[in-house]
């Protein structure tokens, strides 16, 4: 049987018991119809897993016993953050799970021109509180131990002036690919447009501002198929995919 994998941020030492948080007890108890006994890993989100069992379960709680304690290593050495322009509906939640479970580290959504979706409010906490889930269950299903930080909406204006080790713009017009664009460090972050793309405008801003253009190939992909193609190939160029 497939040993589940929870999030579990305060877990406690080994010797210990210890109560699951409320949404590991939900999915647990009533998702996976778990049973005392069983063995389960709960992760802290930032690199230890913890072996466990479970010694009680009621209706609202799982409590466990904390058996052992481990350092993961399935963390890429390339460190890979996607600014995401903001798609509408599901789109989004398709490119944040694919990426984390290819080993981004850092979520970036943002508005530009074309984007169509505005989140007025709340709807913006609401939205990141949803994405940063998705990113939780992203991890919980492909093994890995961190959890990669969603930040909050930002403007295309504000995510130029972010300091980073190396910038890159996807444009489809781009006259340099990726594949033929060295990498100088470990650290790259990417910008994807909207469904709309971005306009010459934006472009040349965050050019202005040190970001390379790259194209990936000769076709034009959707946002969310362009986030999952370009971390797959910076991790093949770059990464860890094929180790
Ligand atoms: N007509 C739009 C354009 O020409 O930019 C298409 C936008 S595409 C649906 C959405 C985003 O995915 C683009 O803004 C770009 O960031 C990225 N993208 C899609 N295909 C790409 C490609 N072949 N090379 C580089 N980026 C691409």
């Amino acid at each position: 049987m497939r040993i589940a994998r929870v999030f579990a941020p305060s877990v406690s030492s080994p010797g210990t018991r210890y109560a699951l948080p409320p949404d590991a007890s939900r999915h647990l108890g009533k998702v996976l119809r778990a049973r005392v006994g069983q063995s389960l890993v709960c992760f802290d989100g930032t690199g230890r897993e913890y072996t466990c069992t479970i010694t009680d379960i009621d209706r609202k709680q799982v409590w466990v016993q904390v058996e052992s304690v481990t350092e993961t290593s399935n963390e890429s050495p390339l460190s890979i953050k996607l600014a995401l322009a903001i798609t509408r509906g599901d789109r989004m939640d398709f490119a944040i799970q694919k990426s984390v479970e290819l080993g981004v580290i850092e979520i970036l959504p943002f508005f530009s021109e074309r984007c169509e979706v505005k989140l007025r409010g709340d709807k913006a906490s609401k939205r990141t509180a949803h994405w940063q889930a998705v990113a939780l269950s992203a991890c919980e299903q492909s093994g890995r131990a961190v959890v990669p930080q969603v930040l909050a909406p930002q403007a295309l204006a504000d995510l130029v002036t972010t300091e980073h080790a190396m910038r890159l713009v996807l444009d489809p017009t781009s006259e340099q690919t990726l594949s033929a664009l060295p990498i100088t460090g470990n650290q790259v972050l990417v910008a994807i447009g909207p469904e709309g793309g971005f306009s010459n405008e934006e472009v040349d801003l965050m050019t202005g501002h040190g970001f390379d253009s790259v194209r990936l190939g000769p076709r034009v992909l959707r946002a969310e198929t362009a986030a999952i193609v370009a971390t797959a190939a910076l991790q093949t160029l770059h990464g860890d995919l094929g180790r």
